[in-house]
């Protein structure tokens, strides 16, 4: 007889379903099927159980090969390989537990590291924007229950949050939004023609990087003040239309991806972005939210916002937290080679960063901690494969609108596996040893 376990978190993307219900096979072994999941929340489960899952640690050998060791031995290696790095840096994070999050970091502080998460390369410039200007936000449950106008801005949510539209933004039937997608307008503004983008009231095609100009153009027209005939590519009497509309809203809501985050004009993109929801507000209530893309990423800028003050890019190495983007940043310092050794959990790099940066981790000591085989485990010396956080073991994430959630074990890791926080605090003791303590 298999059993069914309710409530389930996904740990996949900022979205954190937690409606999945997980088939298990009577010994608690195996996951037998899925419901409510994605296509992409679903291969998550699905993978923990694929054949050929690395069980064991692996050392790079001279000769590119691996060659299976204990955890005891990667554990050895890893304290060492920190202990002795003059300025380490440990990225990631994004995809692991608040609770591993938190051992991580008192690593760091121990060595004198930097702590960077996959903010660096995502909505960094929305961390940075917060700092300049505030955020008005809310929760993704006002969104479902009240929102009638919905902004999606540099993202493609049908394809990186694939059920958020269906749970919280587009469809569902909310308490003031009982008519589901009829009782909403949907803006989508994407220089591409996206999926999202064909489910939308109005689509503006923005020229590439001239997103700064449009938001300005929103807030001219707000004020019903003159605009040029065209801008960044979309006609005047569009975006009074549009304008209009979302004046005429009860409670409006503009989710922002790395189109906009990342495109020309970064971090001032969101400044803009957040002083036109600013601006609106002068008319109807109106939120701004980033749809965050790893599971987790949210709750590792709240932990190292709570333990450091700062949401990522902390530099450690002088024994006080600093935080300077552009130079405490991964890229900055694997590029000026500032870095003599790399630790990484919970993210991959290997598939995300510049190749000059993927080079540089491929020269230095490096250990990739990751239940998968990565780019980046295998381009590390020491790749150390671990329980999957919301499968195997439980532990605390926090969804896009900075909501705690506690993620749920479904099955058990594969015999004798530790789980991060396990490895973690392992390491963390060993160092506790080399440095002195007892
Ligand atoms: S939308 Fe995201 S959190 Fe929800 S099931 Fe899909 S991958 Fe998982």
């Amino acid at each position: 007889m298999s059993q069914s376990v309710t409530d389930v978190i996904c740990p996949f993307c900022g979205t954190l379903c937690d409606d999945l219900e997980v088939i298990v096979s009577d010994d608690g072994k195996k996951i037998e099927d899925i419901y409510n999941a994605c296509a992409i929340g679903a291969e998550k489960f699905m993978h923990a159980q694929a054949a050929g899952r690395v069980k064991r640690p692996r050392m790079q050998q001279p000769d590119g090969s691996y060659k299976e060791v204990s955890y005891d031995e990667a554990v050895e290696y890893t304290a060492q390989m920190l202990h002795k790095a003059r300025k380490p840096l440990m990225y990631g994070w994004s995809s692991t537990s608040c609770e591993a999050q938190s051992v991580g970091h008192e690593i760091a502080e121990k060595v004198g590291a930097i702590v960077d998460n996959t903010a660096t390369v995502c909505h960094g410039t929305t961390l940075i924007a917060v700092q300049d200007v505030g955020i008005p936000s809310c929760t993704l449950g006002e969104i479902k229950n009240r929102a009638d106008r919905i902004i999606f801005w540099g993202c493609n949510p049908c394809h990186a949050h694939p059920r958020h539209q269906s749970r919280y933004s587009i469809f569902p039937r909310g308490y003031f939004t009982n008519k589901g997608h009829k009782n909403r307008k949907v803006v989508v503004v994407d220089p591409r023609d996206s999926d999202t983008a064909k489910m939308a009231d109005y689509h503006f095609k923005v020229e590439q990087g001239r997103d700064y100009e449009l938001l300005s153009a929103f807030r001219v027209a707000l004020r019903n003040e003159p605009l040029p005939e065209k801008v960044a590519g979309i006609p005047r009497e569009k975006i009074i239309e549009a304008a209009d509309m979302l004046k005429s809203g009860r409670f409006g809501i503009i989710f922002f991806g790395m189109g906009v985050t990342q495109s020309l004009s970064k971090n001032h993109n969101i400044d803009n972005a957040i002083m036109l929801t600013k601006d609106l507000n002068e008319f109807t209530k109106f939120s701004i939210m980033a749809m965050r893309g790893h599971y987790n990423v949210t709750g590792s800028g709240q932990v190292l916002g709570w333990q450091f003050g700062y949401p990522f890019a902390v530099d450690l190495s002088r024994g006080f937290a600093r935080y300077n983007p552009g130079e405490s940043t991964s890229n900055d310092l694997l590029r000026r080679g500032e870095v003599d050794a790399v630790f990484v959990l919970g993210s991959d790099p290997g598939a995300h960063f510049p190749i000059s940066s993927v080079k540089k981790i491929s020269q230095l000591p490096s250990v990739c901690v990751d239940p998968h085989i990565t780019p980046t485990s295998e381009i590390s010396k020491l790749h150390v494969p671990v329980a999957f956080v919301g499968v195997e073991v439980g532990g605390n994430c926090y969804r896009m609108d900075n909501v705690p959630i506690e993620a749920r074990k479904v099955v058990d890791p594969p015999e004798g596996m530790l789980t991060d926080v396990e490895f973690l605090s392992r390491v963390n003791s060993r160092l506790e040893k080399l440095s002195g303590g007892k």
